[in-house]
């Protein structure tokens, strides 16, 4: 019988698995990564319309830590991120807020080109026990993860799963619109959030941010708008969220547009492991936006957590 691969498996290449697989290269050992669509970021995406650019998932990340912010400085110097802003409101609370460039895949792409490691694009995995390996490090959303293992046959220990069930999320639906011209109303670093409002989470101007040169504009629905609205269909979405853009914006005339509905947004509630382990040949270590912190820089530390792990584990 052949030993499994060396080589860590790494399922996912959005910030979490591109997190682990530099961990892991950091921590001297060799990983692969499999994602199921043809590029990383995973949501933290990108998309064109035309000759319109968009970042349509996460818009922008803040660096609270000391491990996230060094390798933000890294990425920074060598130009795959820069500081899009310090507010969003007049005046700006001063926190910067970061964005990709040229958008906002940029920073796992960064990463994984940094781990030196060989991403499988366009590579769904159906079953863990297909990747021949002794450790895996799943990174999809908690019920993408849970499913897969389950489907494998390696689900968690039943104390694990009972919490892993317990993870719901947000959702987000997403509007993007390529438009004949530059919208007046929007503020010169082109970012409106919008935290108390029932409709509309957010408004990006992505030719302001630096990411299109055509004019091109993405807006989140609120959570609550997205979860009444989610079975809609595409034209009643673009029509609420031309009549909500007009409304904060003044006029505009879009030219093509696109919906994109995002089932796993965000955790309503994070766990506060960094992430779980279980199993034995394969090991398997779950991370996510889901443990010890929520968003880009929770993903982050959870993938770079899950490498240590696995450091510890296969020492
Ligand atoms: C609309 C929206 C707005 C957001 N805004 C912000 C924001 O402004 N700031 C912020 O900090 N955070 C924001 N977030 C949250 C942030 O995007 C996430 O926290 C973070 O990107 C999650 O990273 P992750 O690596 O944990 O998961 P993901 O990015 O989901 O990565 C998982 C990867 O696994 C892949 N995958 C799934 N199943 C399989 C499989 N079976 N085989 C192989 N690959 C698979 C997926 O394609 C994906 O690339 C936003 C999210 C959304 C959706």
């Amino acid at each position: 019988m052949t030993s499994p691969s060396p080589e860590i498996a790494v399922v996912g290449a959005g910030i979490a698995g591109a997190s682990a697989a530099y961990r892991l290269s950091e921590l001297g050992l060799k990983s692969r990564v499999y994602e199921a669509e043809g590029h990383p970021g995973g949501r933290m995406a990108s998309a064109v319309i035309d000759h319109a650019s968009f970042d349509h998932g996460a818009q922008f990340f803040t660096t609270r830590g000391r491990e996230f912010r060094h390798v933000v400085d890294a990425a920074a110097a060598d130009g795959a991120v820069k500081v899009w802003t310090h507010g969003f409101d007049a005046p700006p609370d001063g926190y910067e807020r970061w964005r990709g460039v040229p958008d906002m895949t940029a920073l796992a792409a960064w990463l994984l080109s940094e781990a030196g490691v060989t991403v499988h694009f366009d590579q769904r995995v159906d079953d863990l026990k297909h990747l021949d390996t002794s450790a895996i490090v799943l990174t999809p959303p908690v019920p993408v993860s849970l499913a897969l293992a389950q489907d494998s046959n390696l689900e968690p220990p039943k104390k694990l799963l009972t919490r892993l069930r317990s993870v719901e999320y947000k959702r987000t639906i997403a509007v993007l619109f390529s438009l004949e011209e530059h919208p007046g109303g929007v503020p010169s670093h082109g970012g409106m959030q919008f935290v108390d409002d029932p409709d509309l989470a957010f408004i990006s101007d992505n030719a302001a941010k630096g990411v299109s040169e055509a004019p091109a504009v993405t807006i989140h629905l609120s959570n609550d708008a997205s979860l009444a609205l989610w079975n809609q269909p595409d034209h009643e979405l673009t029509e609420y969220a031309i009549k909500h853009l007009k409304a904060k914006v003044g006029p505009v005339v879009p030219l093509g547009s696109m919906v994109q509905r995002w089932r796993y947004a965000g955790p309503v509630q994070v766990l506060e492991e960094s992430a779980f382990v279980w199993g034995d040949r394969p090991v398997i270590v779950m991370a996510g936006e889901a443990f010890n912190g929520p968003k880009v820089e929770g993903a982050f530390n959870s993938g770079r957590h899950a490498a240590e792990k696995i450091a510890e584990l296969v020492s």
